[in-house]
């Protein structure tokens, strides 16, 4: 007998079994029935919740595949202050999260600008000690050049009239030579360096408060990468081990490790995909080259702007043999690659290792995080490997620009999403969050239109490589399932699978493109149970 029935509605239930289908019913965490009002409705039992979703689409739980969760969850505990319109509204919100903070707590807010206030003048620490008499505070401008502390941080940090401004770095100070609170480019590093890292609890609350964010925006699964090299790791885990215990843990977490610790997790005997329904030891993350916005990404050919072609940042010999042992021990790779030299060579890797190692295969197919420049002989010599393509289509519109200044024509090669899946290359869409906005549907969007939220450019950027809203939706779904080797649990809606499901307010296959981004979720479910919405 069903838990919940929903009906009435177009369920997009990407399998294509179940194509005309209005209704879905759960049982437990699972995933009973699907098919027509008639027929799951004749499933009702006395304790069956039904839900008529008034015609509304429903797509499987969306996931993002590359996400930076824990510099993501904490970040978001601190005051954002960057709608403040006065002094008077920084104080407002100080007074509102002292209240709620135990005496010693710091308090740390970053976004204020004061260029955009009546009065146009500095934060000093005289404008918030009397608010904080019990808690340091500290408040980064909105450029994050300059932030302002309160007397109990200055005094944490033991700053006062004597200390000498750092290199680089200047305390600014008022007309008696006391420090104003204000402090310039390094300087702030004094006040930062005495900051507690969150305790366990805090940390744990973090986390637990972003499940609901992210259910918010029809979120249900998230693959964690770490910012902070190791240093993240162990909080993070320690914080998703104790949430699930609790029962709590309110989404499918695909715990990545870095690179560094292959050995370790080598010699302990972990493999890709231990774990359970929600949190499962997933790939080890390893750097190939830098980025393109510093010109580190390795190309084929310099840059249109410096005379560079950038750099490996890991020699490609040692990428590969750490892949080759990684992978004989069943922990598959995820191998950050942003330039077209990068992307070849590795692709070369993947060609050796996994003509040469058949027997230990993990369970998980090997990625490629970010994939961004590839020439298209490449693309295709990737698809015959069964090696996924971890992309962000929201970087798209929020870099283009960038890329046509650094790589002019050849950015025909980059974000080649249309190629890569015309070449039988999976992918797996994410946000890189906090780089870009977690909301999925602003990547469908960006991976439909291939444009900004404003329409520019007109047509697309290179608008041969658009996708359709199916294929779109895919990547949150079936490509982020497919990378984890789940695929027969999630990605899809069919009977037997987990029930996680998102129900939108618009029907994203029939409205105009860019009305996507507008798009807003009514209801999420996760492990069969609305955690978001009606
Ligand atoms: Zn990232």
């Amino acid at each position: 007998m069903p838990n919940l029935i929903l009906y009435n509605g177009k369920i997009h239930t990407q399998d294509p079994n179940f194509r005309r289908v209005t209704a879905v019913a759960t049982r437990g965490k699972r995933i009973l029935a699907v098919g027509s009002d008639a027929d799951v409705r004749a499933l009702t039992g006395s304790h069956t919740e039904q839900i008529d979703l008034g015609g509304r689409r429903v797509l499987p739980g969306l996931s993002d595949s590359h996400f930076h969760y824990y510099d993501w969850a904490l970040n978001r505990q601190h005051l954002d202050l960057a709608k403040a319109a006065s002094l008077a509204d920084v104080r407002a919100q100080i007074a509102i999260a002292t209240a709620k903070l135990p005496s010693g707590s710091w308090i740390i807010g970053q976004g204020w600008n004061e260029t955009r206030w009546p009065v146009p003048q500095l934060i000093t620490c005289a404008d918030l000690d009397d608010l904080t008499p019990a808690n340091p505070a500290i408040l980064w401008r909105s450029d994050m050049h300059l932030a302002v502390a309160n007397t109990h941080a200055l005094r944490a940090a033991n700053i006062n009239a004597e200390t000498p401004d750092p290199p680089q770095g200047v305390i600014d100070r008022d007309a008696s030579g006391q420090p104003s609170g204000v402090m310039r480019e390094l300087a702030i590093n004094l006040v930062r360096e005495v900051i507690p890292p969150p305790t366990e609890d805090e940390t744990v609350a973090a986390i637990r408060d972003g499940f609901t964010e992210l259910h918010r925006l029809g979120l249900t699964g998230v693959h964690d990468f770490r910012i902070m090299g190791g240093a993240d790791g162990p909080p993070a885990f320690r914080a998703y081990q104790r949430l699930q215990a609790a029962g709590e843990l309110a989404l499918r977490m695909w715990m990545l490790l870095p690179g560094e610790h292959l050995s370790q997790a080598i010699e302990l005997g972990l493999r890709t995909g231990f774990g359970d329904d929600n949190l499962r030891v997933g790939h080890v993350k390893f750097f190939s080259d830098g980025g393109q916005g510093a010109r580190t990404a390795w190309m084929l050919d310099p840059y249109e702007d410096i005379a560079s072609c950038g750099m490996p940042l890991t020699p490609m010999d040692e990428i590969a043999e750490a892949i080759s042992r990684a992978h004989t021990a069943g922990l598959a790779v995820a191998i950050h690659a942003i330039g077209d030299r990068a992307n070849q060579e590795l692709v070369t890797v993947f060609e050796q290792v996994l003509s040469s190692e058949k027997s230990a295969a993990p369970s998980a197919p090997h990625r490629i995080e970010h994939l961004q420049n590839i020439r298209p002989e490449d693309v295709l010599r990737l698809g015959r490997l069964g090696v996924v393509g971890s992309v962000q289509p929201i970087h798209v519109p929020d870099d283009y620009p960038m890329i046509d200044r650094s790589v002019g024509q050849r950015g025909q090669w980059s974000y080649p999403f249309r190629g890569l899946l015309a070449a039988g290359v999976p992918l797996a869409f994410g946000s890189d969050c906090p780089v870009a906005d977690p909301n999925p549907l602003l990547g469908i969007h960006a991976a439909v239109t291939r444009q900004m939220r404003d329409g520019t450019p007109s047509g697309g950027w290179y608008p041969n490589q658009r996708l359709s809203v199916a294929e779109a939706i895919w990547g949150f779904t079936m490509g982020a399932a497919l990378v984890c080797g789940r695929e027969a649990e999630l990605g899809s809606i069919t009977p037997g699978k987990l029930a996680d499901l998102v129900v939108l307010d618009g029907d994203i296959f029939e409205i105009e493109p860019m009305e996507i981004a507008q798009t807003q979720v009514d209801m999420t479910i996760f492990d069969g149970q609305v955690v978001f919405g009606d």
